[in-house]
């Protein structure tokens, strides 16, 4: 706030007196107003476009940029999620909601770890992408992707489950540009019980 000279307080320095005084008849033809509104309008096809066509195009985005979460399965295709429950913890927003489950004995192909998650749940109406459950997870489970939440019409529709967020088999999603040149090298030496 800045003091003027009437020592009254204004918001901005770009405040304009409003006057009173009679139009000349030029004035009151307002053909000079609305040609200098053309022209202003005229000026700004030549600047440079500020939009694009979104959704079909998209502007590129950082490879650490925080978007659209997946549940990483392991090199043999199990689910890495123990559900710990420590993204949960570690989420301000109170987004996500998860069932832990024991693994039975014919599904250690579908479970890297005995215990995992039979409900995962991320409400995206809260969530605010800050990346918090990324960091906390132990088990290298949940990371943020440069993929974006679509819009919906419908509330219901932006609780994401374990149908979404779980990456496919056949279409994993590559979040190695994510993680440090260190966490890579450590991830290679398969002598690490972390990464067997
Ligand atoms: S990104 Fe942040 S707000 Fe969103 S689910 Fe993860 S911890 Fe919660
Ligand atoms: S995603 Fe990671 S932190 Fe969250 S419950 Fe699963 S293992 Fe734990």
């Amino acid at each position: 706030m800045i003091p003027n000279s009437k020592n009254k307080i204004v918001l901005t320095k770009r405040s304009k007196v409003v006057s009173n005084k009679t139009m000349t008849w030029i004035e009151r033809l307002y053909l000079p107003a609305i040609f200098q509104g053309m022209a202003i309008t005229l000026s700004h096809f030549f600047k440079k476009e500020v939009t694009i066509q979104y959704p079909e195009v998209q502007r590129p985005v950082s490879d650490i940029y925080r978007g659209l979460h997946v549940l990483k399965r392991d090199d043999l295709g199990r689910e890495r999620c123990t559900a710990c429950g420590l993204c949960a913890l570690s989420c301000p927003a109170e987004a996500i909601t998860m069932i832990a489950a024991e693994r039975k004995e014919d599904e250690m192909h579908l479970y890297r770890e005995e215990k995992y998650a039979s409900l995962y749940e991320i409400n995206m109406l809260r969530c605010i992408f800050c990346g918090n459950c990324e960091t906390a997870c132990p088990k290298e489970a949940i990371f943020l992707t440069e993929r974006f939440v679509p819009s919906q019409t419908k509330r219901d529709k932006f609780i994401y489950g374990k149908d979404v967020l779980v990456e496919p088999k056949d279409a994993p999603i590559d979040i190695s540009k994510r993680q440090t040149p260190e966490v890579l090298a450590f991830k290679k030496d398969k002598t690490q019980s972390h990464n067997k």
